[in-house]
């Protein structure tokens, strides 16, 4: 038949050594002469360490997956089954992973054969053979077997049933699903609510589809693949996600993949309620400079694991920046119900390295919304979670932020009129208000002075902005945004104590904490404290060789450091003010 010559499966026994004892026909028509004695020179030298992991491991590992030669020089994937034989003997059994999921395609008819074959590679696994009364669950994840269960049939129905792990109600599926194993159905496929992994989980609602193979080596097996489906999408079969879909280096879905579910979903149901959240690393480029890109990778992957694990079976997570994330829950209609998945995920993240000194501290900042009750549809929710997510960095970083109608809608509008061009994503906000600002202040000329520091207070989380001009032999002091009830905004600390040799070579002085000023320069940390300022960029500008301004760009709680692009947007900002202010 021409299905089973398509079907290459042989045996192969072989020591420790790699040294071929015996193979069956198939093994050396498959491989063919240059495999007589070792089969060490079929191996890809990469893979090599895989079977020599799994011939040396203890337990659990006993299918891998190898890139070995075949008979015309090609190499092919092969799944490799490793037996243990009579004393240092090992029987390996090999399968061409692509002629597998030819045989597959076979049984299974038209069905689309790649999300089959993926989805049999990729999702939690079942195989019974009913001849020996063996079950297995496992899964294939880097090319090796993990096994969560091996035993009888009997057994695992016993234990899951005794120990709770099968949902009340869904016990007489479990019991129907237990049958079809053990009389060998030809296809068979239950929804189950169902702790299947380890011992304890919780449990979640799995889709199990199974049909028996027969006819292979006169021995019945059944196999089953199993999807963790979401409340979400109980029933519509939808989540099941392709290799292409999935973020390399966290195994989340990337983002055109967790982009196109939530907009189907809103579009699939519109009367559903959909929240969105977007989360992203706190000060990750310091997390960078100071520990290394690597270490950098490894935050990224806890954070997406913890992530995952806080939205495990309640919703989709994705990733959809460098530091940044993004989840999908379905039918979280009250604000309570998602700060409870919110306040996980951050409060899991601060504790990530809590206890480890030679770790920094991890935060990271949550802005999200819900739909249908924010924003009509998904281009406007997101912008409203993005903008949460930067109240949320502006008021300090590690804390989550859920838009409320009452509370942010003002944030949300603007202060004056929103436009198309205010709605920055988070990321560019800051450099796109340079832009903004370089082009209505000096090119169009249309702004003035105060509506630009306005612009600038907002965005950089300013609170108030100071312009000291030199008139003849004192300076005299504009206030473009904020407070400047007291005189000790005069500018008198401006001589005095040298302070303006302190200003670094590229005429910017930044002040992270006033106090470190009380004896360097106790005229401005005077000043400072009477206008309540802790914090401050100040830049000279120099208009020509006798006239400059100093800008001073002030905060009045300490908030973090002020940050490298901070200080350069604010220093661009502040020459521009300083040169072309006129009063
Ligand atoms: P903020 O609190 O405002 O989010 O500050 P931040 O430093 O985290 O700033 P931002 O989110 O803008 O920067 C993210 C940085 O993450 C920029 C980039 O250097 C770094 N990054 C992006 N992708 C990766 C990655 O895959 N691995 C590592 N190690 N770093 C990355
Ligand atoms: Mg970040």
């Amino acid at each position: 038949m021409v299905k089973e010559k398509k079907f290459a499966k042989c045996k192969v026994v072989i020591d420790r050594e790699l040294g071929i004892k015996n193979g069956d026909q198939n093994f050396f028509s498959f491989f063919g002469e240059n495999v007589i004695y070792s089969l060490a020179r079929s191996i890809h030298p990469e893979d090599m360490h895989r079977l020599e992991e799994a011939m040396n491991s203890e337990e659990g590992v006993d299918v891998i997956t190898l890139r070995m030669v075949r008979y015309d020089g090609q190499y092919r994937w092969m799944l490799v089954s490793i037996l243990r034989g009579e004393g240092d003997l090992l029987e390996l059994q090999l399968q061409d992973i692509a002629e597998y999921q030819n045989a597959l395609e076979d049984l299974k008819g038209n069905n689309d054969r790649y999300t089959e074959y993926f989805s049999l590679m990729e999702s939690l696994m079942m195989s019974y053979d009913i001849d020996t009364d063996r079950l297995k669950i496992f899964m294939l994840g880097g090319h090796q077997q993990m096994n969560f269960y091996s035993g009888t049939l009997a057994d695992w129905k016993s234990y899951k049933l005794e120990s709770g792990a099968v949902d009340s109600k869904c016990i007489s599926e479990f019991n129907k699903l237990c049958e079809d194993f053990q009389l060998g159905t030809m296809t068979f496929e239950h929804e189950l609510n169902i702790s299947l992994m380890h011992d304890g989980d919780r449990r979640q609602w799995c889709v199990i589809k199974g049909k028996t193979l027969s006819g292979m080596q006169q021995r019945s097996q059944v196999i089953a693949t199993v999807s963790i489906i979401s409340p979400i999408s109980r029933g519509e079969r939808s989540v099941s996600f392709l290799p292409d879909e999935l973020d390399s280096g966290t195994n989340l879905l990337n983002k055109r993949a967790i982009t196109n579910y939530a907009q189907r979903l809103i579009a699939s149901k519109p009367n559903n309620t959909v929240t969105i959240a977007i989360i992203d690393i706190d000060d990750f480029k310091s997390v960078n400079d100071g520990f290394g890109h690597m270490f950098g990778d490894e935050v990224i992957t806890k954070v997406a694991n913890l992530i995952r694990e806080a939205v495990d079976g309640k919703g989709i997570s994705g990733r959809i920046g460098g530091d940044e994330m993004f989840i999908v829950l379905e039918g979280y209609s009250t604000v309570d119900s998602v700060r409870t998945v919110l306040r996980s995920i951050r409060s899991n993240v601060e504790w990530l390295y809590a206890n480890d000194d030679s770790k920094p501290d991890i935060t990271c900042s949550i802005g999200s919304a819900t739909y249908p009750r924010d924003a009509s549809d998904y281009k406007s929710l997101f912008e409203i979670a993005d903008k949460m997510l930067y109240l949320a960095k502006e008021k300090g970083r590690n804390r989550y932020i859920i838009y409320q109608n009452d509370l942010h809608s003002n944030y949300i509008n603007g202060k004056g009129d929103a436009k198309e061009s205010d709605i920055f994503s988070y990321k560019y906000r800051k450099s796109s208000v340079v832009n903004e600002i370089v082009n209505q202040y000096c090119i169009r000329k249309d702004s003035t002075a105060e509506a630009v520091a306005e612009k600038i207070a907002l965005t950089f989380g300013i609170d108030s902005i100071y312009l000291y001009e030199m008139n003849g032999a004192n300076y005299h002091r504009y206030t473009l945004y904020g407070d400047d009830r007291t005189s000790a905004c005069d500018g008198v600390y401006l001589y005095e104590d040298n302070y303006m040799t302190e200003f670094r070579e590229d005429n910017t002085m930044v002040i992270n904490n006033i106090n470190s000023f009380e004896r360097k320069t106790p005229t401005l940390f005077h000043a400072f404290t009477e206008m309540n300022i802790n914090q401050a960029i100040q830049i000279d500008v120099k208009k020509d060789i006798r006239m400059h301004s100093i800008v001073s760009f002030n905060r009045t709680l300490r908030k973090r450091q002020w940050e490298d692009n901070e200080i350069l947007y604010l220093s661009i900002l502040g020459n521009i003010l300083g040169m072309r202010f006129e009063h």
